[in-house]
């Protein structure tokens, strides 16, 4: 066992620290939050312990510390990069190494034993740079102790591991970007598991492709525990992540792997191939009770339903590749890697980001189909669980976005909208298409039409593709089997814009150009069945002759969409001291003019201008007008995210504050 010492001081008792002046400066640390990079040095950073050792020599320009988890120190002349650091206790025996400027901090994820002396570092204005989807466990981190719930207590993923205070980040990580450092360069490959938001960095040090894998490996065929592989109640949902990353990791090839926990090991291929396979059989035999997950994320494989157009259906969202002869593609779709990566990635994913995605199928496609390239992708509707990779393939694939004309403000503007299923992120839309429009892209010709009911904001789209009819319906409807023959079940998100006759829109758009096979958004494409979609089309009918029957409006509408009446942009952002635009939109269902009054309700201290709005709306038409809101320059800091509600009156009835937006300020 190791003896714990502090420093040059020797050993000093828990009592004798909280007694000490550390213990003060850690409540200022904790509470003066504007002023963290003052108080930071002892937030949670006082040297109780160090651990025993120095430092030593990996190859000709890094080193290791072994502290509470492996602290590596690579040098150029005598500035010095870090990767992980422990307790801070390294930067004591830089200068035995000819070290005396360290340039920054790289974080492979946010546990406690990787960052627990991050103080130190911001008291030497060292900047610290931490993956990009774990952002908020380091400088919003008493957020989350706020808000992580302890009682019943299901999602039993070991984020508690996170620190205890918040340590401001310089900069993050984006997966499958660059970070150079001197003559250095390292890939931020993402390898999820032993966190959510964990990387791996790889690149070439003395000659060697190395990787510095964190902890999703300890040493050949070892984790350094199994606990941080279970999110979900009962589950080996971490254990799937886990095998992805380490395959993924494999594909790199790296030649020495650099673990946070566990030593340094060369030709690290054999131990991540033993630690995959006792991986899989773990999963295997432990059976996992999440029934959507029917195989592992790395042996989903996608297929060709016509010799062009190829389909991966188990990556929970369907990703559809139409290749042409030219090896271009267009895709419908680029889901997450599975049902279990999205459901995964989805619990971990805070308020202000965006859900992580890792790249997955791609290498496939190049390898059986004849891929080449990706030029365009299309998403059949809005939703992330569909056009989660979008971003991806933009950034790393040169992709162009096409896509039906309603969508393109939410995908441009997301933080516009309060929809179902919106992913976080701005989509930079290159072309959309009109209702019924039809366009030739390679050799192929396609017609995109509007397809609400899932979604207001979906297509349906058609094209002929090696002589089959092929729908790519979206989540218009899927097949489920029932005892005797497949039926189709729809589904109905009153959150995701839905009028009476949406849904019908939709299959009577999808009977009139009589496909011959559906290409879903989940689940296998199928041959189309006259009879079952009009069967389809009959439930929708008397669908419809409920809402008329059970809500109180006879204009129903009103009783279906909740944001008949909203505020847009739904999530504004403002600087402090600044003024920003905000608009009350009006979808009117009536069949006469409809006049509405507005006035803006903020926080105590802020302004509107002006303080009230009325606008004419036409029968079944749109109105909007704009107000402009005022954020104090004195703002509390404390405070960075309000609602703002609206006070609406309708036709000389008073609906009350009916709609409402967030504001997120801006204090940087
Ligand atoms: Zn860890
Ligand atoms: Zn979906
Ligand atoms: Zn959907």
């Amino acid at each position: 066992m190791k003896q714990h010492r502090t420093g040059s001081k020797g050993r000093l008792s828990r009592r004798d620290f909280f007694k000490g002046t550390g213990a003060g400066l850690l409540i200022s640390g904790v509470t003066a939050r504007s002023s963290v990079a003052k108080t930071c040095p002892a937030a949670g950073t006082p040297v109780r312990f160090a651990p025993e050792g120095s430092l030593t020599q990996v190859s000709p320009h890094l080193y290791l510390l072994r502290d509470t988890c492996n602290v590596y120190v690579l040098k150029d002349g005598d500035r010095a990069l870090l990767i992980d650091f422990g307790s801070g206790h390294v930067l004591n025996l830089l200068g035995q190494i000819g070290v005396s400027k360290v340039d920054g901090i790289l974080h492979t994820h946010h546990h406690r034993d990787q960052c627990q002396g991050d103080g130190r570092a911001v008291a030497q204005r060292i900047p610290i740079y931490v993956p990009a989807h774990e952002r908020h466990l380091f400088e919003d981190a008493e957020n989350f102790w706020r808000n992580r719930r302890v009682f019943h207590l299901y999602y039993v993923r070991n984020d508690f591991f996170t620190l205890t205070h918040d340590i401001p980040v310089a900069g993050v990580l984006r997966d499958y970007e660059t970070f150079r450092w001197g003559p250095y360069e390292f890939l931020i490959f993402p390898t999820p598991g032993h966190t959510l938001g964990a990387i791996s960095l790889v690149g070439q040090v003395d000659g060697k492709k190395l990787a510095f894998s964190g902890d999703l490996i300890h040493s050949p065929g070892k984790v350094v525990n199994l606990y941080e592989l279970q999110y979900g109640y009962a589950s080996a949902d971490g254990v799937d992540v886990a095998i992805f990353s380490l395959t993924q990791l494999r594909q790199l090839g790296p030649e020495l792997i650099c673990p946070s926990h566990g030593e340094p090991f060369a030709s690290p291929e054999p131990g991540i191939t033993d630690l995959i396979g006792k991986l899989k059989g773990w999963w295997e035999s432990y059976s996992p009770d999440s029934p959507p997950v029917t195989t592992m994320t790395v042996e989903n494989q996608p297929f060709a339903v016509t010799p062009h157009l190829i389909c991966s259906y188990q990556t929970f969202a369907n990703s559809y590749a139409i290749i042409s002869d030219s090896g271009k593609a267009l895709f419908v779709d680029y889901a997450s890697a599975s049902w279990n990566v999205f459901n995964s990635f989805l619990h971990a994913t805070p308020t202000l980001d965006r859900i992580r995605f890792v790249e997955h199928t791609i290498p496939e496609l190049r390898a059986r189909y004849g891929l080449k390239s990706i030029e365009v992708a299309m998403p059949s509707h809005l939703h992330d669980d569909h056009l989660n990779g979008f971003p991806h393939l933009i950034r790393h694939h040169g992709t162009k976005v096409w896509c039906y004309e309603n969508m393109v403000d939410v995908l441009q503007n997301p933080r516009g909208y309060n929809l179902g299923c919106i992913l976080g992120e701005p989509i930079q839309v290159d072309r959309a298409f009109r209702h019924g429009e039809t366009f030739k892209w390679e050799e192929f010709e396609f017609t995109v039409c509007h397809s609400p009911g899932h979604t207001e904001y979906q297509m349906a789209m058609f094209a002929d593709i090696d002589g089959a009819r092929i729908a790519f319906a979206g989540d218009a409807f899927e097949p489920v089997r029932t005892e005797h023959v497949y039926e189709f079940h729809h589904d109905l998100i009153f959150r995701n814009w839905v009028e009476h006759d949406s849904h019908l829109k939709s299959i009577r758009t999808i009977l009139e150009y009589q496909p011959t096979v559906i290409a879903p958004g989940h689940g296998r494409p199928f041959l189309s069945s006259k009879e079952d979609l009009e069967g389809l089309k009959r439930r929708l009918e008397s669908q419809q002759d409920y809402f008329h029957s059970v809500i109180a409006d006879p204009d129903c509408n009103f009783g279906l969409n909740p944001s008949w009446v909203r505020l847009y942009p739904y999530q504004l952002q403002a600087r402090v001291g600044s003024k920003a635009g905000i608009e009350v939109r009006v979808r009117n269902y009536r069949s006469k003019p409809m006049y509405l009054e507005a006035a803006l309700v903020g926080p105590a201290g802020w302004k509107a201008s002006p303080e009230g709005v009325s606008l004419t709306v036409p029968p079944n038409g749109e109105g909007r007008e704009g107000f402009t809101v005022a954020i104090p320059e004195t703002w509390d800091r404390s405070r960075p995210r309000v609602a703002l509600a609206a006070d609406v009156m309708a036709d000389g009835k008073y609906l009350g504050e009916t709609v409402e937006a967030v504001v997120d300020v801006d204090f940087s």
